[in-house]
């Protein structure tokens, strides 16, 4: 068989409870239930981090932050952090490159994620506003692809779902609860920052602001459906490695955070993941599994034999026998100065050495607490003691 395309389409901000297929109440995922059905669903995915730019150099190089250097996200990442990702060991890009891929981005964030593309464009014209429409970026990619050669590698990333949601035409009109919330927030600087989000998406509500993200992830749905059912009826999807996932969570209101994914809660850091690989159809997995597994995983289907050593792991062995891959997830908090988390299936333990968070310029992590998410799902007891395994694997 001829080498597969490979398709990657990251959601901004994509958290997996707003869909049905994670329990949602609302039908807000008709066609990613619809592709999750043909493909393999992960519904315990954790990425590596609660920003784009570490979240995605992880996706693209199967490193974690502290091996590729990324910790921070735009604009607090540090000098010596661009010099070390320049030096990256893996760049699944220039890999397919080098390998025949033609290889196309349709993004917005540049600097080094331009690397190994031969296309990388935001739009092919000047987009207007914050984020580029997922449709203008799913109409652009399409005529991409008709024009590639094979194999192809198409990076897909779209934005509608990040606050404020500038592209989707929903309005609100619930009650004006902005005193409310603003008097819920203790932090002055916080306070101000939450009361300019509300400004920048007018809407003052967290029931409007939820109705609203709820109306990006279903245009988005829509698109990715439209882009699944091109490559059908090219004939291109049969022999297409396609994986979807979120870069990171979303935090709309908990831990007394609003409409940001500040911290390493798990709503911050957990995102849904479909993988679709030729020949595999109708399988999903509650194992944990995290966005750094992803090249491996697409290096084994290629069966790479020389590949560099990764912090991920394939996921074919959890694919094809149900095995677990690993028992543990590293977080590093991109917004925060110094946040780290370990999270095992039932605990989390966090390290906050320097919790100032550059977003809010508040903080939402104090020292070093421990959460057994089993009985404490919401992640409010602190059961820490210096004793802690997971201060071990930290270490
Ligand atoms: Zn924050």
């Amino acid at each position: 068989m001829d080498e597969p395309n490979i398709v990657v389409v990251i959601i901004d901000a994509f958290r997996p409870d707003h869909l049905s297929m994670f329990g949602y109440g609302k039908e807000t995922d008709a066609n990613l239930k619809r592709i999750a059905k043909e493909s393999v669903l992960f519904r315990n995915q954790f990425s590596v981090s609660n920003a784009t730019a570490p979240a995605v150099t992880s996706i693209l190089s199967g490193l974690l932050p502290s091996s590729h250097g990324v910790i921070h996200q735009f604009p607090y990442t540090k000098p010596e952090e661009f010099e070390k990702v320049e030096k990256i060991g893996f760049w699944l890009p220039s890999y397919l490159k080098d390998r025949g891929y033609e290889t196309m981005a349709f993004d917005w964030i540049s600097f080094w994620f331009e690397k190994g593309f031969d296309y990388y464009k935001e739009s092919e014209e000047e987009i207007e506003g914050l984020f580029p429409p997922t449709k203008m970026t799913v109409d652009l990619a399409i005529s991409k692809i008709k024009k590639a050669k094979k194999p192809f590698f198409a990076l897909l990333h779209l934005w509608d779902t990040h606050f404020p949601f500038p592209n989707t035409p929903y309005k609100g009109g619930g009650p004006n609860e902005a005193d409310k919330i603003l008097a819920d927030i203790k932090d002055e600087k916080q306070r101000a920052y939450v009361n300019n989000r509300m400004n920048a998406a007018k809407l003052y509500s967290v029931q409007d602001v939820t109705n609203k993200y709820d109306e990006t992830i279903k245009i988005i749905d829509q698109e990715v459906g439209r882009l699944y059912d091109f490559l059908k009826s090219e004939n291109l999807l049969e022999n297409t490695i396609l994986v979807i996932l979120g870069d990171h969570g979303d935090i709309i209101h908990e831990h007394g955070i609003y409409f940001s994914h500040c911290g390493l809660f798990d709503g911050s850091t957990r995102a849904p993941m479909i993988i679709k690989l030729p020949g595999v159809k109708g399988k999903e997995t509650s194992e944990m599994v995290q966005n750094i597994d992803i090249v491996p995983t697409i290096l084994e289907f290629l069966s790479e034999k020389t590949a560099p050593v990764f912090d991920g792991k394939s996921l074919i062995p959890l694919i094809n026998t149900g095995a677990k891959v690993r028992d543990r997830v590293f977080l590093f908090d991109g917004l925060a100065n110094d946040v780290r988390a370990v999270r095992t299936g039932n605990k989390k333990l966090i390290v906050a050495k320097d919790s100032f968070c550059n977003l809010c310029k508040s903080s939402h992590h104090h020292g070093t607490v421990e959460y057994d998410l089993s009985k404490d799902p919401e992640e409010t007891k602190d059961i820490f003691s210096s004793d802690s395994e997971l201060l071990k694997l930290m270490k």
